[in-house]
């Protein structure tokens, strides 16, 4: 395919796409897939693509896969995005719009980077794969080992949600509950991986859970016919979709679809867990780790993210935000979205619209601007946070 190299996303070192590789092995960051664009724009075309495939693989060309056999899919992406109007209305907004990621394979947007993770580690001879998980990524990673026919060793708090531990277990995945939080399994992965034989596909950590998750930018910009909305709300963890999005909008740019407007990138976190937050009203580019996090947005709980400085650029240049909402925030929030929508959203897709709350009353958003939330996973896998 189109894939030429992989890019250190701090440092701009040069490496090689057809290798097993976690981080930058100059300065240890994030490294990202480039592609030869002009090549993909021979086929890949606006014009193209109302006619292929309704998942993230519509995009084909921009995705790192080099041989078909290797897609391993359950039919991610392409999900909705969905008007609002009466949960808008609350607010007085006139468009309001909702990503609903919930209906994704393992029910939350992990599907998509964690199909194109084992896509590529199946490609690139990867037998065991290795991963810490708040929760959502490790239901995703088994399920997609499974289909690919790979072992998937999985890492999680002791207290994530049941029905992430429950899924992995049907789903022929190795479990190791750990009496800590997503930063002390990935320790735990850290230590082993090596005399286990284990290819770490921590989020950020490998080079391609991002571009399965960049799809989400080419599908707003797809779903809203090549323009791109004005706020994006984003509830962030590791930040890989804020990245991908973020990626997504100057692939295209360079593809000649979009020009360079961008939605101004609002990063929500939880209360109890805000370290870009803190970072951000700090002024800083890179996160400290954030002490005690809690929260019941399994998803949100992420003290430290190797992505911060990623993360803090695309808020920054886009002049958008960073804010916190309180997990009781969240949970009136979900019945709000709920009842309004008839959606029953995750407790991290349901504090987006608190933090929308948050942004019109301080006159951050127009009320007749067109604002994306993201609801990133099902309420459903979260019957512990609703059911009190
Ligand atoms: C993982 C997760 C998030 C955070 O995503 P990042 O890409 O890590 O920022 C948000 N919502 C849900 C439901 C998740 O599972
Ligand atoms: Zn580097």
């Amino acid at each position: 395919m189109n894939i030429t190299h992989l890019e250190c996303a701090l440092c701009g070192a040069r490496h090689e796409a057809d290798k097993l590789q976690n981080l930058c092995a100059v300065c240890g960051k994030p490294l990202f897939a480039r592609y030869d664009l002009e090549r993909a724009a021979q086929t890949l075309t606006r014009e193209s693509l109302p006619t292929r495939r309704p998942d993230m693989w519509r995009y084909r060309e921009v995705l790192p896969v080099e041989d078909d056999a290797n897609v391993t899919t359950l039919g991610e992406g392409w999900t909705p995005l969905t008007g609002a109007p009466r949960l808008g209305a609350r607010l007085g907004l006139s468009n309001l719009l909702i990503k609903d990621e919930s209906i994704n394979p393992t029910g939350s947007f992990k599907a998509r980077g964690l199909c194109m993770a084992v896509s590529m580690a199946k490609e690139l001879g990867a037998t065991k794969l290795a991963i810490p998980s708040a929760g959502n990524a490790a239901g995703a990673l088994a399920a997609y080992a499974a289909r690919a026919g790979l072992e998937a060793f999985i890492f999680m708090p002791r207290d994530t949600p049941r029905a992430c531990i429950i899924e992995c277990l049907y789903t022929g995945a190795h479990v190791e509950l750990i009496d800590g939080l997503i930063t002390d399994c990935g320790a735990e992965v850290a230590r082993r991986k090596e005399s286990e034989g284990w290819f770490d596909v921590s989020t950020l950590k490998e080079p391609y859970r991002v571009e399965g998750k960049k799809t989400l930018g080419y599908e707003l910009a797809e779903q809203l016919a090549w323009t791109l909305p004005d706020v994006v709300i984003y509830p962030t963890g590791g930040g890989t979709g804020l990245i991908g999005m973020w990626k997504a909008f100057d692939e295209m740019q360079a593809l000649g679809w979009i020009d360079g407007k961008r939605p101004r990138m609002v990063s929500v976190q939880a209360a109890g867990c805000a370290p870009m937050v803190r970072a951000f009203e700090a002024g800083e580019r890179f996160a400290t780790e954030f002490p005690d996090a809690a929260t019941t947005a399994s998803g949100l709980r992420v003290p430290k993210a190797i992505g911060d400085f990623l993360i803090l650029d695309a808020v920054r240049e886009s002049k958008g935000t960073a804010l916190a909402v309180s997990d009781d925030e969240m949970i009136s929030a979900a019945r709000e979205i709920g009842a309004s929508e008839g959606l029953f959203v995750a407790p991290e897709g349901a504090a987006c619209w608190a933090a929308l709350g948050k942004l019109v009353a301080a006159g951050a958003v127009r009320r007749d601007e067109t604002i994306v939330l993201f609801n990133t996973g099902a309420g459903v896998k979260y019957l512990e946070s609703f059911d009190n």
